[in-house]
């Protein structure tokens, strides 16, 4: 049975969050439950603290470097208190903080370029970069410490402060993050805020704030999005995804299973650009189904601890219960679970690799996001039919084209309405490219310089040219 969501321990009125592990439904610790006033005392001494962070580059890029050794000496114990209270396998884990490390390392190095523009009129004009102000960074409980520092490395780096949030169900590894790094960075550059709603809300809509940064569901993408309106702060929104794998004709199911099948299971399929939906030609359709349902049946679930886990539960107690609402959905409708399709009996909140077919288009597991180990293979007659599925459901975080030909399949790729397409694999990113959404699936661009880019503003010099030196 589901444990009940974080709530507040009793005799702590209200002022403390218990943080369950997903894996045994048992308390792993308590978290504070930040109020208004506690929150603003953190925005204030945030904006106190800017004026010497922005004014020393040089002594950023150090900080930065120095908070990166600090996450990689501190690895183990964050990875374990990440993998407790969010479920995943221990090694993907310390996966999530060695990029996290790297990523601190990258943004350390990376320094916006002062430009000049020469237009021909007798006029020098140059552009420098400012940063914008405090930023406020709202992640999500799926990575919470890889996207708090895919927010906050970015952001420092610029030489702005930060305050942030993480998500109620996982604010523990974060928590022990920020005073790791509370140690190497000046006071108060990162403030990490814990609580349920609305903290979240109201840090989007203070006034003291520059940038919100968020990244989450599209609903409340839309939300932070009103609320920031208000202070018109800039807002960069990460959404939610509903990737589409199209196969082509050519492809040797075999070959790519493996790699097919973990684009959509990783961290139990909670991840924003997992495959989400997949498209197979009818000829090749019942033998992808087989394949991925063959490797359903034969992964290993368990608590993330176990060495021999590979996938592990659902993260909490809603998203479960989600998952298994769109799995029922489909069920209902006429799909059929090749593999899985139900929970499995055991304390905690896992719920069996899932293979779906015969599943009608319009059902919410092919529509929406079902964020979960569970993933809808559909048919396709003709190539613009796949083609247009994939575009079809107003989601553009990324997709993948797989055939033996990868010419082919760029062709293909080139055609999906997303913002990021691979051939033959799905979910890779490096740190020094952009990472957008289209439609709903986000505004702004993150990752490499462009992230960066993100967290300044241009300021220009203008002057005429005689008046130079
Ligand atoms: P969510 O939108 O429910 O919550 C995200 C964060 O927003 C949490 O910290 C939450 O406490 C906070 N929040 C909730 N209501 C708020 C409000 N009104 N104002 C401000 N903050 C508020 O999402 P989730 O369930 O935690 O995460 C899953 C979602 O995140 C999925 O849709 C997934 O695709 C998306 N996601 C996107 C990316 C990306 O890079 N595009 C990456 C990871 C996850």
């Amino acid at each position: 049975m589901p444990t009940p969501e974080a709530a507040p321990l009793p005799g702590h009125r209200g002022a403390r969050l218990a943080v369950l592990d997903p894996a045994t439904g048992e308390v792993v610790d308590e978290a504070p439950d930040q109020r208004p006033d506690e929150l603003d005392a953190a925005v204030a001494r945030s904006r106190r603290a800017w004026p010497g962070w922005r004014a020393d580059p040089a002594a950023r890029t150090s900080a930065l470097r120095a908070a990166a050794d600090a996450v990689e000496t501190a690895g183990d114990g964050l990875a374990r208190l990440l993998t407790r209270e969010q479920g995943k396998p221990l090694a993907e884990s310390c996966a999530e903080i060695t990029r996290t490390a790297a990523r601190l390392r990258y943004f350390a190095d990376l320094a916006p370029r002062t430009r000049r523009i020469d237009d021909g009129r007798p006029v020098h004009s140059e552009v420098r970069w400012r940063p914008v102000g405090p930023v406020a960074a709202i992640v999500p409980w799926n990575f919470p410490i890889q996207l708090a520092a895919a927010k906050f490395a970015p952001a420092l780096a610029a030489g702005n402060t930060v305050v942030l949030k993480p998500s109620p169900h996982t604010p523990l590894a974060t928590r022990l993050l920020g005073s790791l790094l509370a140690a190497v960075l000046p006071e108060d550059v990162l403030t990490v805020v814990t609580g349920r709603e609305p903290l979240g809300a109201r840090l989007a809509a203070h006034p003291g704030i520059r940038h919100v940064t968020f990244t989450g569901s599209v609903p409340t993408g839309r939300a932070v999005a009103a609320a920031a309106a208000g202070s018109l702060a800039r807002v960069t929104l990460e959404l939610g995804g509903n990737d589409a794998a199209v196969l082509l004709d050519d492809v040797d199911v075999e070959r790519i299973a493996d790699r097919l099948f973990w684009s959509a299971f990783r961290n139990c399929g909670q991840v924003c650009m997992a495959v989400k939906r997949v498209y197979a030609p009818a000829r090749l359709h019942a033998e992808v189904v087989d394949a991925l349902a063959h490797r359903a049946r034969s992964v290993t679930v368990g608590s993330g601890l176990d060495p021999d886990t590979r996938i592990g539960p659902v993260s909490n107690a809603p998203q479960l219960a989600r998952v298994e609402a769109v799995t029922r959905q489909a069920l209902e409708a006429g799909a059929r679970a090749a593999a899985g399709g139900h929970r499995i009996d055991r304390a905690g909140h896992f719920f069996a690799p899932t293979i779906l077919t015969d599943v009608p288009p319009d059902s919410p597991v092919v529509t929406g996001e079902q964020f979960g180990p569970v993933l809808p293979v559909l048919p396709y007659r003709s190539l613009d039919e796949a083609v247009d599925a994939a575009n079809g459901t107003g989601f553009g975080l990324g997709g993948s084209v797989w055939s033996a030909d990868p010419d082919r399949a760029e062709a293909v790729a080139d055609r999906l309405e997303c913002g990021t397409a691979w051939i033959n694999h799905h979910a890779e990113l490096s740190l020094a490219q952009p990472f957008a959404g289209v439609h709903d699936s986000g505004v702004g661009v993150a990752g490499g310089p462009w992230g960066l880019y993100g967290n300044l503003r241009p300021f220009v010099v203008h002057r005429p040219r005689e008046e130079q030196a």
